[in-house]
C-alpha cells in the first residue's frame, strides 16, 4: 500500500480498512471484553500464573528456532495482514479500555506496524576473509524475551516487539500495562492466530491475565528469560536496568521543537500541531513544548490557530496545570512530586478545555499556550495535547533552553528552519536519538518519513529504534586456513 500519511490520507486509509473488515465484529458492537476474552472468543496465549506464561513461551521458542526462515517469514506476513484487517478493532478497544488516544490514529499506528516493522531481512550476517581464513558472524537468538509494555501504544509495541522478536528467533512473554491489558492481550491473542493460520504454533507468544510488579519479578528472575526488552517510564527503564538481565530499556521523553526565523512557518505551524495532536499526543516522540524566535512567534501562532490549535491565556494554563499536574506521594521516600493526572493524559484537546469551562468543537484538536521556560508545561512530559509556546530571542538561547527541556533523555527533537548551521548545532547540542528536521515529529518513525518504525526506541541502552536485529546476539565461527577463494 503507497502511504502518504498526510491527516486526510490518514483518515482514508482508516476508511478503507474499516470497509474491508473481514467477519470481525466491530469493536462497538463488542461491550463484552476482558484480558482473557473478546467478544466470548478466548484470547490463545492468556495464562493466569506468569510460569505458564513463560512455559508457553518457551515452547515458542523452541517451534521458532526450529523453523527455517521461510516458515518464519510466513508467519510475520500472516501478523502483518491481521494486524492490518483488525487495526480499526484494537484501535477501538485500546480507546475504551484506556480512555486515551484517537481511533482513528491508533488505526494509522496499527497499518505502520504491519506495512513497516522489519522481519528476517534485517537479520545480516558478516563474513570476513584473510590470509588467515573466513569468519562468519551470525545475529542469534537470545532465547525467550521478557517485554514489558506501556499503556500509551498498547497493541501496537505487542505487535512490533512481537515481528521484531519472532524474525530474530526468539521467544517472547509479555507483562503489559495494567491498564492496557485488554488491548494487549487481544495483540498476543492476534499473533498466535496468526501463527496458527501460517501453519505455526497455536501459542507462539504468550501473556498474563493480570500483570502486577509481582509478575515483572517473576519473569526477571526466571531462568528461560534471557533478555528484558521494557517500554515505558523512567521508573521501569530504572527497574529492568537493574535486574541483572541482559536489557533494553525504552524511557520517557520530552521533545522540544525549535521554529526559527528561516522556517517555512505556514508548513511548521501544520506540521507540529499535526504531531503533537497525533493519538493526542501519546506517543513518546510527539512534540511536547516549542522555542519559538520572537520575530516569528506570532506569526507561527496565528498559523496554530487555523490549523486546530486554540490559545489559552495564562490565568487559564495556570488553571489547566492545577488540574492535569497532581501530588504524588513516593511511598519510599515520601517525598511529594508533581505528576500528570491519569485522567488527563491521552484526553482530547476539548475534554481537556471544559475542566477549565471553555468549550469548543470537535475542530480543536491542540490548547497552546504562551509560557516562561519554567513552566510546567515545558518541564513535565504530559502526554496530551497541550502545547507551550516559549519566545526566545536567537538560536543561542533557543538551543540552550531546548536542551534543558529535554532532560538528558536523549530522545527525540524537533526543528524548523532552512539554516544549516542551526539545524546542526542543535541536532549536535541535544544528542536525540530521534532528531526530525521540518516535517511533524511522526516522520521520524517512519511515518511520510524515510526508514523502518518501532515503538520501542531504546535511548538509555543504545539500540535506538529497535528492529529484529536488536533482539540478537552475536556469534562468531571461524574456519582457519581456508574458504578464502581468491
Ligand atoms: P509506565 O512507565 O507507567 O508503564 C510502562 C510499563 O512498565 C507498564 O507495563 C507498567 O506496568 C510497567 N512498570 C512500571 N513500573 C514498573 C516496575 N517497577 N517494575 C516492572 N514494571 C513496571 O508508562 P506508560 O504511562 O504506560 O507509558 C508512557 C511512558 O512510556 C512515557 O514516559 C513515554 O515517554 C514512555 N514510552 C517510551 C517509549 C519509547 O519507545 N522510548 C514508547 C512508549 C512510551
Amino acid at each position: 500500500m503507497a502511504i502518504n500519511w498526510t491527516e486526510a490520507q490518514i483518515e482514508e486509509v482508516v476508511a478503507s480498512v474499516i470497509k474491508n473488515l473481514k467477519g470481525e465484529a466491530p469493536a462497538e458492537e463488542c461491550k463484552n471484553w476482558d484480558s482473557t476474552q473478546y467478544c466470548g472468543r478466548r484470547l490463545i496465549g492468556v495464562y493466569a500464573d506468569m510460569n505458564d506464561a513463560i512455559d508457553a513461551a518457551t515452547a515458542g521458542y523452541k517451534a521458532v528456532r526450529s523453523m527455517r526462515l521461510e516458515e518464519r517469514e510466513k508467519i510475520i506476513a500472516a501478523i502483518r495482514e491481521l494486524c492490518r484487517t483488525e487495526a480499526p478493532i484494537m484501535a477501538k478497544l485500546g480507546v475504551a479500555e484506556t480512555k486515551m488516544g484517537r481511533v482513528a490514529h491508533k488505526t494509522a499506528k496499527h497499518i505502520l506496524v504491519a506495512d513497516k516493522t522489519p522481519g528476517t531481512a534485517d537479520i545480516v550476517a558478516q563474513v570476513k576473509t584473510g590470509d588467515d581464513g573466513l569468519t562468519l558472524t551470525e545475529m542469534a537468538p537470545f532465547g525467550v524475551v521478557g517485554s514489558i509494555t506501556p499503556s500509551t501504544n498498547p497493541s501496537e509495541t505487542v505487535i512490533c516487539n512481537s515481528i521484531g522478536m519472532i524474525a530474530a528467533g526468539n521467544g517472547v512473554v509479555f507483562n503489559p500495562h495494567p491498564n492496557a491489558i485488554a488491548t494487549s492481550n487481544y495483540a498476543v491473542d492476534l499473533v498466535n492466530r496468526a501463527s496458527k493460520m501460517a501453519g505455526g504454533p497455536a501459542v507462539l507468544v504468550a501473556s498474563v491475565v493480570k500483570p502486577t510488579l509481582d509478575t515483572a519479578q517473576i519473569m526477571y528472575k526466571h531462568a528461560n528469560i534471557r533478555m528484558l526488552v521494557c517500554t515505558g517510564g523512567p521508573g521501569v527503564v530504572k527497574s529492568v536496568l537493574s535486574s541483572g538481565k541482559k536489557a533494553i530499556g525504552a524511557g520517557a521523553g520530552n521533545p522540544p521543537v525549535i521554529v526559527d526565523d528561516t522556517a517555512d512557518i505556514k508548513k511548521a505551524a501544520k506540521d507540529i500541531i499535526d504531531g503533537c495532536s497525533f493519538d493526542n499526543n501519546l506517543p513518546c516522540i510527539a512534540e511536547k513544548e516549542v522555542f519559538a524566535f520572537k520575530n516569528i512567534a506570532d506569526e507561527l501562532i496565528s498559523e496554530m490557530q487555523k490549523n486546530g490549535a486554540y490559545k489559552i491565556n495564562a490565568e487559564q494554563a495556570a488553571r489547566l496545570a492545577q488540574i492535569v499536574l497532581v501530588d504524588a506521594k513516593n511511598p519510599k521516600t515520601g517525598i511529594v512530586k508533581k505528576t500528570v493526572s491519569r485522567d488527563c493524559v491521552g484526553r482530547d484537546a476539548a475534554v481537556l478545555l471544559a475542566k477549565i469551562g471553555v468549550r469548543v468543537g470537535e475542530e480543536i484538536r491542540c490548547i497552546i499556550c504562551e509560557t516562561d521556560f519554567e513552566h510546567p508545561f515545558v518541564q513535565h512530559e504530559l502526554m496530551m495535547p497541550i502545547l507551550p509556546i516559549v519566545r526566545v530571542n536567537d538560536i543561542d538561547q533557543a538551543i540552550d533552553l531546548a536542551v534543558k527541556a529535554e532532560h538528558g533523555n536523549r530522545h527525540t527533537a524537533h526543528m524548523h528552519s532552512k539554516n544549516i548551521d542551526h539545524l546542526t548545532r542543535f541536532a549536535r547540542a541535544v544528542e536525540t536519538t530521534i532528531f526530525v528536521k521540518n516535517a511533524p515529529s511522526y516522520a521520524g518513525i517512519g511515518f511520510g518519513g524515510e526508514g523502518h518504525t518501532t515503538f520501542t526506541i531504546a535511548g538509555p541502552t543504545g539500540e535506538g529504534l529497535t528492529s529484529a536485529r536488536s533482539f540478537t546476539r552475536y556469534r562468531r565461527c571461524v574456519l582457519s586456513d581456508g574458504f578464502r577463494i581468491i
